[in-house]
């Protein structure tokens, strides 16, 4: 690798050429503030909170767009920087409510946090007049409260380029200027697809997901219901993240325990229904390859990217797997076949589920989502909301013993765990394709590698029994668009494709605990979750979804067979196309 040797705060630097001032200092271990910045995503050197000083330079420089070149000699924290990262602070802070108190990201907000660092209080040194907004609660996953917004661009950077949506963007001009939707339309009417990645990428509370903690309380304290959870695979990857733990700690067992503690009367696990989904899924594919039905198959346990495809690539909501998405699932077996078998009136159950993800909330909505004739799942909160729910109910979440999820719906195998990772579904289908094609149940291969990992499309072809099977992972709806035109302009020919609507799959859900830009920018945070669950699959004896035994018992007691009259009336879906708004 070809590099440059510069000065930073006089200490000597070796950097790759083509780098920029920003990467340099951290080779160096210099922290440069930033807050517009997001590598790769938001590379636009507007707020000027990273501005450093360059021998010859004639003004102070953006270092995060700024590249670094021979002989160069930078200074990152002169009195003359800090007076201007001081004075743009206090700019952003002129036009901001300031109300930590009760602010959801209060403790996790990076204008917070540098205002600390810089030593700037609340009282803004130019102090004035001010712009006021309504709070946008118009969609079912999150609220935007430009009040708290500085401004970045960081949310309609992602919500455009990482998912190729587009539905948030700069209004008005000079102190007018906001962001939101066009026409002034609120982000409910508009074809958002409630993702929820801006909301993991802002910096401050200007945007956060509808909060149902206090929805689910009140449920937990009444005693007429009966109050059931499930939690998805990804979420024991990052919950853990919310109490300090380091990034990629696997706390499935403590938050188990916390759940318990809570008051849930059972505390099951998504994974049990991954591994169902894997079942249906299979026999759905294979219904469509034998009978002639509409291929490529793609999968459906993606609310967010369910939405896009409604939205923009109506013509191919028939590529869609029929099944419910895992949650969906679980909703459905836990009003019927559990409330049967234990004498509950499903009226009376309150089915809670923790997700990775803000479109949860608007799935639960859907229509064709309530089995018992009431909606398969009645709430559905985010990971960061399960830190809030545990922290103000005084549960020392560190220092609780490991507990085990409650049967018979807390039963799953390896290839359930893995569905939170881009890759996972079609690793679990994989594994289970050749005992349904042959009925035979082979040692090996149990492992895909060609489809793990964190690029963003993944194609491989296998052999599946004397079968060949091409199949496509795309994770990040800008990634699910490019390999969708390739389907359609009949440049791929696949027969099974899988597809998450957050870069990396679930492990990165618009929900998961907020990754601060400091850390996103340098540290590979994705790849750390997924191994804490490729690590629990590998740890786990039963790694094949159909050698779940509750999932046998389940089909023998109430099902019948995958993809019967009983099975698809209980766990599978309609979807309808939607207008691009
Ligand atoms: S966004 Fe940050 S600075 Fe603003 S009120 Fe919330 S915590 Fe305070
Ligand atoms: S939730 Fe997703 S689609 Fe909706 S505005 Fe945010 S990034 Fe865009
Ligand atoms: S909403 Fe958040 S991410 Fe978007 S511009 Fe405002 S502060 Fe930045």
């Amino acid at each position: 690798m070809e590099t440059v040797n510069i000065k930073i705060n006089g200490v000597a630097v070796s950097a790759p050429k083509g780098s920029t001032i920003l990467e340099a200092a951290r080779l160096a271990h210099i922290d440069i503030p930033t807050l517009c910045f997001l590598k790769e995503i938001n590379e636009i050197g507007a707020c000027r909170i990273c501005v450093v000083e360059v021998k010859g330079a004639r003004s102070l420089v953006a270092s995060c767009v700024y590249p670094v070149n021979e002989g160069m000699e930078v200074w990152t924290n002169t009195p003359k920087v800090v007076d201007s990262r001081k004075k743009t602070l206090q700019l952003i802070l002129s036009n901001h409510n300031k109300r930590c108190l009760s602010c959801v990201r209060s403790g996790n907000c990076e204008l917070q946090t540098l205002s600390k660092e810089l030593g700037v209080d609340n009282e803004s040194l130019y102090a004035g007049e001010m712009q006021h907004f309504t709070i946008d609660d118009s969609a079912a996953h999150m609220i935007r409260d430009n009040s708290k917004c500085i401004l970045c661009r960081r949310c309609t950077a992602v919500c455009e380029q990482v998912q190729s949506v587009g539905v948030i963007g700069a209004n008005e001009r000079g102190f007018r200027t906001n962001i939101s939707s066009p026409f002034g339309m609120g982000l409910g009417e508009t074809s958002c697809v409630s993702c929820g990645q801006c909301i993991a990428v802002c910096p401050t509370g200007a945007l956060a997901e509808k909060d149902a903690v206090g929805e689910v309380l009140a449920a937990l304290a009444d005693p007429d219901k009966h109050v059931v959870v499930q939690t998805a695979p990804s979420v024991r990857a990052a919950l853990g993240e919310g109490f300090g733990l380091p990034i990629g700690t696997n706390v499935e067992g403590k938050m188990a325990s916390a759940l318990r503690r809570l008051g849930f009367a059972k505390v099951f696990d998504t994974d049990f229904a991954a591994d169902l989904t894997i079942i249906e899924e299979a026999n759905e594919l294979l219904d469509r390859v034998s009978k002639g039905g509409t291929l490529p198959l793609i999968t459906s346990c993606s609310p967010g990217w369910v939405k896009y495809c409604e939205h923009y690539f109506p013509d191919m909501i028939d590529n869609l797997s029929t099944c419910k998405s895992p949650q969906q699932m679980f909703g459905a077996m836990l009003k019927t076949y559990y409330a049967e078998k234990n004498h509950i009136d499903p009226k009376k159950i309150v089915s809670v589920s923790v997700m990775p993800c803000t479109a949860k909330k608007f799935e639960i909505g859907r229509d064709h989502q309530s089995a018992a004739g009431v909606p398969d799942v009645d709430i559905a909160i985010t990971t960061r909301e399960l830190v809030r729910m545990i922290e103000r109910t005084g549960i020392n979440f560190l220092e609780l013993p490991d507990e085990e999820f409650d049967n018979p719906l807390g039963e799953s195998t390896g290839a359930s765990v893995i569905f939170g990772v881009s890759g996972g579904v079609m690793e679990a289908a994989l594994r289970t394709a050749v005992w349904k094609l042959t009925g035979e149940n082979p040692d090996s291969p149990i492992e895909f590698s060609e489809v793990r990992g964190m690029q963003g499309i993944k194609e491989a072809s296998y052999d599946v029994a004397g079968l060949t099977v091409n199949v496509a992972v795309a994770s990040g709806l800008k990634n699910a668009h490019d390999l969708l035109t390739k389907i359609k302009n009949g440049e791929a020919n696949y027969q099974f494709v899988e597809i998450m609507g957050c870069p990396g799959g679930c492990i990165n859900g618009g929900g998961q605990p907020i990754v601060d830009s400091k850390t996103r920018n340098f540290v590979d945070y994705r790849s750390l979750r997924a191994k804490a669950l490729y690590d629990e699959d590998a740890g786990k004896v039963l790694r094949k979804s159909h050698d779940n035994p509750n999932i046998k018992k389940l089909y023998d007691e109430y099902l019948g067979t995958p993809g019967g009259h009983k099975a698809h009336e209980t766990l599978h879906t309609k979807y309808v196309k939607r207008k691009i708004q």
